[in-house]
């Protein structure tokens, strides 16, 4: 099992800094038993001066506000004061390159109504600077993604993510690095735990907003394609669309930017090397670590 604390660890807790390993939280939850609960992931990097900086660290905090509304779930926290709080828990573990796991959860309740107070936690542990440099081989999957008339598709809630898990477990039982998948009508949306985009000559596609999470990393690729004239068509696509693109890539917070090698076994019409896909993968890599030299300008050396 995956080691995410030791007995030093700091989290914030209800509104006190706590040993990670001394930490309790009520069994009767109703989070627990129904997977009422929203998080969110972040990432803070050691950047190119040295210093720790949380990437979109109030998108991120707005975004768990937002989603804590869309489940009736009290929010009483503001988005600098939790800043303020997460850096602190860098700093009280000595992390640079982390990930950062907010989660705002209730409190012992059996029933389905609503609760007069949250409760929340923030945990942080070590992550390596760089992931996804290595191309990953992707299948559709077999389960579609949450109907948005039955969930609040747009929050990141907690409950959702069982979706996810059935996903991912089914495609790395199949043998493949990750799933692809379809929204109730079969037109894709994204991964398990990513958006999606895909390159055909020279332009990017990507699901519209609607059936799946608004991502902070999706949003931050439009921006840098702007930036680097990168033509950008938000629609409406299936996986016909995918096969034999000229390349593909996944986008979230912990995967960062990361190329498709396959889907299902069927490989892309460029080396992604030369696609403008690496070229966005090598802008996001520069822009989280504040390396602002080149926008493309390769990363190297930087630790
Ligand atoms: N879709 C899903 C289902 C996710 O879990 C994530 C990760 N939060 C994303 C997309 C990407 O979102 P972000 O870029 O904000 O991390």
């Amino acid at each position: 099992m995956a080691s995410y604390y030791d007995n030093n660890t700091v989290i914030y807790h209800n509104g006190a800094f706590v040993k990670a390993a001394d930490a309790k939280m009520d069994l009767y939850s109703q989070s627990l038993h129904y997977g009422y609960s929203v998080f969110e992931g972040i990432r803070s990097y050691r950047t190119a001066d040295g210093e720790t900086k949380i990437f979109k660290v109030k998108e991120h905090y707005d975004r768990l506000q937002a989603s804590a509304a869309a489940l009736n779930l009290p929010y009483t926290w503001n988005t600098q004061e939790l800043t303020d709080i997460t850096y602190e828990v860098l700093n009280r573990n000595g992390l640079g390159d982390a990930y950062i796991r907010p989660v705002i959860y209730a409190p012992a309740n059996m029933s389905f109504n609503p609760n007069a107070e949250s409760l929340i936690v923030i945990e942080a542990w070590e992550m390596a600077p760089f992931l996804g440099e290595k191309l990953l081989r992707v299948t559709v999957s077999s389960f579609q993604r949450p109907n948005p008339k039955g969930f609040k598709i747009h929050a990141k809630a907690a409950g959702h993510y069982v979706n996810s898990i059935l996903a991912s477990q089914e495609a790395k039982g199949k043998g493949y690095d990750e799933a692809l998948l379809l929204d109730m009508n079969d037109k894709i949306a994204e991964a398990p735990g990513a958006n999606v985009f895909f390159e055909k000559a020279g332009v990017l596609y990507t699901p519209a907003l609607g059936n799946i999470l608004p991502g902070i990393t999706r949003a931050t690729v439009l921006e840098l394609c702007d930036e680097l004239n990168i033509r950008v068509v938000e629609g409406q696509f299936t996986q016909q669309d995918l096969y034999g693109a000229d390349a593909a890539f996944f986008c979230g917070t912990a995967a960062e930017v990361v190329g498709f090698q396959s889907l299902d076994d069927v490989g892309f019409a460029m080396p992604w090397e030369e696609t403008q896909s690496r070229l966005v993968q090598i802008a996001y890599k520069n822009l989280v670590v504040e390396n602002k030299t080149e926008l493309v300008n390769e990363i190297t050396g930087i630790e």
